[in-house]
C-alpha cells in the first residue's frame, strides 16, 4: 500500500509562497491503477515528483507498506518513473537505454541486468529492436522502450505522467490498452497523470481529482461521475476532453 499522509508542497518565489500541493491525503491499494486528474497547475506532476523522490516534501509523509519512503533517495524507493518517449538517451540503443538505470544505481551484475533488459523487450514486442537507436524507432516503440525503462527495476510502484501525451490518437488508444494489459500482468500499483478524461474513466480503478493543490474526492470513476463530492468535480468529470 502506498500512502500520502498530509503531504505538502510549497515553493517560494518573488511573491512569496506558493502551495503546489495541499495537505494530500490518499491510500493507493497493490496493484491498483490511480489516475490523477485536475486543471493545468493544479499539483499532479509535483505530487508524482515527491512520490519519485524528484522533488523533496515540505510537509507530511509518504509510506510504502508502512515505512516511510520521503527520506529515501529515489533509487531506493521502489518505484519507477516512467517518462514521456522524449527523455531517452539518443545516442544509446535500446538495450543501453534500459539498462542505464540498473548499472548506474544498484550493484546487481550485468548478467542479471541483460537477462532484465532482454525479458522487458520481449514482453514489450520489442526485442527485435534492442540494439536500435530512439532515433530510429516510430513513437509507439519509443514509448515502450520508456515503460520497459520502468518494468526493468521491477518496481512495486509505476508512476506515469502523461505518458502517452506526444501520441497521435490512433496510437493513443492501442498504447492505453497494451499499457492497462500490462499493468494488470505485472499487478504494479500505479499511479497515472493524465489530462486526458477518457483515459481517467476508462482506465483507473479510482480518480484522484486535484484542483489548486487540494484533493477535491478520489473514487472510483462512476462515483465520481454519479456522486461528485462538490460543483468542481462535477463540472470537471462532466467535461468533454
Ligand atoms: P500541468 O497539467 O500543466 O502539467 P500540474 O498539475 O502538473 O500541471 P505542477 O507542475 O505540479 O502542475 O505545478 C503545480 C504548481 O506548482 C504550479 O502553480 C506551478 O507553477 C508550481 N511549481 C511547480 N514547480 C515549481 C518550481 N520548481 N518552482 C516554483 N513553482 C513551481
Ligand atoms: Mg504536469
Amino acid at each position: 500500500q502506498l500512502t500520502l499522509d498530509e503531504v505538502t508542497k510549497t515553493f517560494q518565489d518573488d511573491d512569496g509562497e506558493i502551495v503546489a500541493v495541499d495537505k494530500v491525503s490518499v491510500d493507493i491499494e497493490d496493484g491498483e491503477f490511480l489516475c490523477v486528474v485536475g486543471p493545468s497547475g493544479c499539483g499532479k506532476s509535483t505530487t508524482l515528483r515527491m512520490i519519485a523522490g524528484l522533488e523533496d516534501i515540505t510537509r507530511g509523509e509518504i509510506r510504502l507498506d508502512g515505512q516511510i519512503i520521503n527520506d529515501q533517495p529515489p533509487a531506493r524507493r521502489n518505484v519507477a518513473m516512467v517518462f514521456q518517449s522524449y527523455a531517452l538517451y539518443p545516442h544509446m540503443t535500446v538495450r543501453e537505454n534500459m539498462a542505464f538505470g540498473l548499472e548506474e544505481s544498484t550493484d546487481m551484475p550485468d548478467d542479471e541486468i541483460n537477462e532484465r533488459v532482454e525479458q522487458a523487450c520481449k514482453d514489450m514486442g520489442i526485442f527485435e529492436l534492442i540494439d536500435r537507436k530512439p532515433g530510429e524507432l516510430s513513437g509507439g516503440q519509443q514509448q515502450r522502450v520508456a515503460l520497459g525503462r520502468a518494468i526493468v527495476r521491477d518496481p512495486e510502484v509505476f508512476l506515469m505522467d502523461e505518458p502517452l501525451a506526444n501520441l497521435d490518437a490512433k496510437l493513443k488508444a492501442e498504447m492505453r490498452t497494451e499499457l492497462q494489459e500490462l499493468q494488470q500482468d505485472l499487478d504494479v500499483t500505479t499511479v497515472y497523470v493524465t489530462h486526458d478524461q477518457t483515459e481517467a474513466m476508462t482506465m483507473s480503478d479510482r480518480i484522484a481529482i486535484l484542483n489548486d493543490g487540494v484533493l477535491q474526492q478520489c473514487a472510483t470513476p462512476l462515483e465520481c461521475y454519479h456522486e461528485p463530492n462538490n460543483l468542481f468535480v462535477a463540472g470537471f468529470i462532466g467535461e468533454p476532453s
